[in-house]
């Protein structure tokens, strides 16, 4: 009979257990082995004001195709919900509220008519006189998008388009952030010759396809979560893994597990590394160079709050009060405008999210500080001082690992090194993307090597 051990049980985890399930058939062994006392990792859901609510991932693509037919394939089709159209996302830059800026790539603009509200005279003549100016890139170079923008367009489109979008999916800023990595079709554009930036963004813009752009689930991801782990059939064991090493045979030896055949490491970075220090140095040396940022969410539920009829509201780096101290908050979800099944449940429900990389230290907080930021930072944007009547603070250490220049090298080295060990796999966010889809797409690729190697 074959086994396998898969640790980690967030989302990139189930779905390799799920996967090596449809492959290896109903005898094999799958044992999925998680150190926490729930399930889903950086994915749960709370009961709170009337219903589960998402206070880790709340979204996903739903125009990459994984999730979508995820659901199908595991009879949860109607679990997929889109967000209202009419509400629209908003921006606070310069003490005031702004829509967010359209026709960008994550906040980068291809004309200056994007950004006009936000950033000065001179920083527009310069996204418009852009083509004038040569533009120096390698074919196969990477930098970070805050450094290139900058040079090209001037420090405030970084801080007040780009930073607040991008910190929206990576709890990174610009200066941080890989351009190859966080933005594969604007490094090809810029490798296929674009004479400028603007040039490089028109090209790299995604094409208007039809439909809502982002997806959740009715029941919040926890549905996902318990489907994925039934249909894998896996054994659920408790265990912290320090070390998984192989034997002479080409067995694998796996904490809290015995001895299995195969292995799939879905666990994040830092963590991966310790498992894989005695077995596979070189591996684990390379995926030491991931770091990550932490950061928090505080869901605040209100009677009514007097909310405005967006989406969300982001934040730009650097913005300050009426008083001239700085906002902690980086972004409000208003989900109850933004979903409508949450909206049916009546009352309002706010997600405030704190933490970029390298300002940590607000997630150390008390909750109560934390809900008490929360509050102060939501009255200053939108002018909410309603008492509310439920809150919730969920934390998440590590929560994001950091694509900084370099890191698609990285990744290539690491997994280079993983192909040389036998019948071990590596999943997760700090490989192809961190959006559930992608870690739906890494962890399936990982599973299908390994049920190869099993053959
Ligand atoms: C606040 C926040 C909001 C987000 N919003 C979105 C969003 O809206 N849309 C989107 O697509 N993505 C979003 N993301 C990203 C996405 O949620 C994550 O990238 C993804 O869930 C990561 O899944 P994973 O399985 O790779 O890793 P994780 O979720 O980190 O799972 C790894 C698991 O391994 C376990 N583990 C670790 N060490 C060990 C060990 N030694 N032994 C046993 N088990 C171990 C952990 O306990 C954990 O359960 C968000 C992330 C955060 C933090």
């Amino acid at each position: 009979m074959t086994s396998v051990a898969v640790v980690g049980a967030g989302i990139s985890g189930l779905v390799a257990a799920y996967r090596l399930r449809q492959s290896l058939g109903p005898t094999a062994r799958i044992v999925v082995v998680e150190k926490a006392p729930r399930i889903g990792g950086k994915l749960r859901s709370v009961d709170l004001a009337g219903g589960p609510v998402d206070v880790g991932a709340e979204a996903f693509i739903a125009r990459r195709p994984e999730v979508p037919a995820l659901l199908d394939e595991l009879g949860l089709a109607d679990q997929l919900v889109r967000p209202s159209p009419a509400a629209r996302p908003l921006l606070r830059s310069g003490g005031a509220l702004h829509g967010l800026p359209t026709g960008t790539l994550m906040g980068i603009p291809a004309t200056s008519d994007s950004v006009r509200t936000l950033v000065d005279d001179a920083t527009c003549r310069r996204i418009d006189t852009d083509r004038d100016r040569p533009l120096r890139w390698t074919p196969g170079d990477d930098a970070s998008v805050g450094d290139l923008v900058s040079e090209r367009f001037g420090s405030q489109v970084t801080a007040r388009s780009v930073d607040p979008l991008l910190g929206g999916v990576y709890s990174g800023l610009a200066v941080t952030t890989s351009i190859r990595a966080a933005l594969p079709t604007l490094a090809a554009a810029l490798d296929a010759g674009a004479p400028s930036l603007v040039d490089a963004v028109e090209r790299a813009r995604p094409t208007s396809a039809p439909g809502p752009v982002f997806g959740g689930l009715r029941g919040g991801y926890g549905v996902l979560l318990d489907a994925l782990l039934a249909a894998s059939g896996a054994e659920l064991v408790a265990a912290d893994v320090r070390r998984v090493t192989s034997d002479d045979r080409g067995a694998w030896h796996v904490d809290g597990v015995g001895t299995v055949d195969g292995v799939v490491l879905a666990a994040p970075a830092p963590q991966t590394v310790s498992m894989l220090l005695d077995t596979a140095p070189a591996l684990a040396r390379e995926l030491g160079g991931v770091e990550l940022a932490s950061s928090a969410v505080v869901a605040l539920g209100f009677e009514d709050g007097g909310l405005p009829q967006n989406s969300g509201v982001l934040v730009a780096t650097g913005e300050l009060d009426s008083s001239g101290v700085p906002l902690r908050a980086k972004a409000f979800t208003l989900s109850s405008r933004k979903w409508p099944h949450l909206a049916e449940r009546g009352g309002q429900l706010v997600r405030v999210s704190f933490g970029r990389f390298g300002d940590a230290d607000i997630v150390d907080r008390p909750d109560a500080d934390l809900v008490s930021a929360a509050r102060t930072d939501l009255h200053e944007v939108l002018g909410v001082d309603e008492e509310p009547t439920t809150t919730f603070v969920q934390r998440w250490y590590g929560g994001l690992p950091q694509y900084r220049p370099g890191h698609t090298d990285l990744v290539a080295r690491v997994e280079d090194a993983a192909s040389a060990v036998r019948r071990l796999e590596l999943a997760g966010a700090y490989l192809h993307g961190v959006g559930v889809p992608a870690c739906v797409a890494t962890a399936s690729a990982a599973a299908a090597r390994l049920a190869d190697a099993l053959a």
